[in-house]
């Protein structure tokens, strides 16, 4: 029996039911032939922190055999080669991606076409010549992208961008510097977001263009991958751009108007953590439930323990709303509203409760909670990066306020 009254529409569970059928076919015993590689970080890694050659090939694998299948691009627009599924199915999936496969069987982070990393509606304006150059390597999952917006000073207010693209003949020059782009280590593009009008730009009204770039392009420089939580490597990286020549096909929707395709790329970012959320929370609750039956202390079970049962009951009440909240603001999108609130509830909400039920399911299995055999380490870390990754809690809040405030009260 489904917990949710709303009926998905079929094309939503077939997407849903294939997806995971795929990852329990090609993702989970990829896993388990490869576990000894997955667990020691100097094979996962290279020196200078990128995936190892490995590493890399067991992705590309889980990539294009998925786009093979149908999977990989089924959320990409249909006049790019993608099945042009929408927000909610993008919800739905991710979300049972990460409920099934949990922390442990990352390689299905690769199943279906990350926003950013692969094809999506972030590429749907594309112009015809990078259709042919561009798109035929994304779609078929041998290549990958990143997204370049953020900079060093400029995160949260991603309007200070000074990366500039000058004009120079037909194309642009492009300098200037990347922070925090994810998959930019092993990424074959990268879609770059660069001020071309600065008077625009300064006034808040447009100025900011998108160019997809080649990242093995001359001026096209990878300065560090970053690395987190104590990891040898890392997905993030530092870029810098010294005189990166981008032509006119390279560029993504209209001059002057990137800042629009960097939102609506953040807003798919939104409905993607939303959903890692709420798909890690359950998975962690999950496994803290079937603990608490077997696990015994004084005489008894700990499931017998309200100590311990109610924290995991209102983590399950808060995941619940949080999964109405997700599909509420995806099936929005879908009906051609911005859900500018309901969507940065929906992330701010899912983001919060899911890393905590992740603490509590951590606490319930004391310190074996710790081990990395159980993986709950890894999605507390990977919930507590969502906490800032496409936009904070606090930017959320102040999105949610200043909508209410301008009369945008319907609850
Ligand atoms: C793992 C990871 C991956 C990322 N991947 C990418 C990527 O692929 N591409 C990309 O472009 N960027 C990426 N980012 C960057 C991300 O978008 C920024 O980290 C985020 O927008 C916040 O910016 P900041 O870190 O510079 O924090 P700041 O903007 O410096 O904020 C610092 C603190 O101040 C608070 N704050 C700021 N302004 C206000 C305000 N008005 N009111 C209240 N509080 C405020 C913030 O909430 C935060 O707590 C990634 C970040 C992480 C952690």
């Amino acid at each position: 029996m489904s917990a949710i009254a709303i009926d998905l529409p079929e094309d939503v569970v077939a997407a849903r039911d294939g997806i995971i059928a795929f990852a329990e076919h090609e993702v989970l015993p990829r896993h388990a032939a490869n576990q000894k590689l997955f667990e020691d970080p100097r094979a996962l890694y290279r020196e200078d922190g990128r995936f190892s050659d490995q590493v890399l090939s067991l992705i590309r694998e889980v990539r294009t055999a998925s786009a093979a299948a149908g999977f990989y691009h089924m959320c990409a627009p249909e006049d790019l080669g993608g099945a042009g599924l929408g927000h909610l199915a993008y919800y739905v999936a991710w979300e049972a991606l990460f409920h099934r496969c949990g922390p442990h069987n990352w390689l299905m982070l690769y199943a279906l076409a990350h926003w950013a990393f692969g094809p999506s509606r972030l590429l749907e304006k594309v112009t015809s010549e990078a259709r042919e150059r561009v798109m035929p390597g994304l779609m078929s999952g041998t290549q990958s992208m990143c997204f370049g917006l953020s900079e060093p000073n400029a995160g949260s207010d991603a309007t200070m961008i000074k990366t500039r693209a000058e004009r120079d003949g037909d194309g642009w020059r492009i300098s200037g510097r990347k922070i925090w782009t994810s998959n930019a280590p092993v990424a074959d593009y990268c879609v770059v977001f660069a001020i071309t009008d600065p008077e625009k730009a300064k006034l808040k009204q447009g100025g900011i263009s998108a160019f997809i770039v080649p990242t093995d392009a001359p001026g096209f420089n990878l300065q560090r991958v970053i690395r987190l939580f104590g990891h040898i490597g890392g997905d993030e990286a530092e870029l810098a751009f010294d005189d990166l020549y981008v032509e006119p096909w390279q560029l993504v929707g209209e001059l002057d108007q990137g800042f629009k395709a960097a939102l609506y790329g953040v807003s798919l970012g939104r409905i993607y953590n939303a959903a890692r959320s709420v798909g890690y929370g359950r998975w962690a609750i999950e496994l803290a439930l079937e603990y608490a039956k077997t696990r015994e202390s004084f005489g008894a079970t700990i499931a017998n323990y309200q100590g311990v049962t109610f924290p995991l009951a209102q983590s399950a009440t808060e995941l619940h709303a949080a999964h109405l909240l997700g599909l509420n603001a995806a099936m929005l999108l879908d009906q051609g509203h911005p859900a500018i609130k309901e969507l940065s509830m929906a992330k701010a909400y899912s983001v919060q409760i899911g890393f905590k039920a992740v603490d509590q399911a951590i606490q319930t299995h004391g310190a074996m909670g710790f081990t990395n055999e159980l993986g709950l380490t890894d999605a507390w870390h990977s919930l507590r990066i969502v906490n800032v990754a496409d936009g904070t809690n606090e930017i959320l809040y102040r999105t949610i306020a200043n909508r209410m405030l301008k009369g945008d009260v319907e609850l």
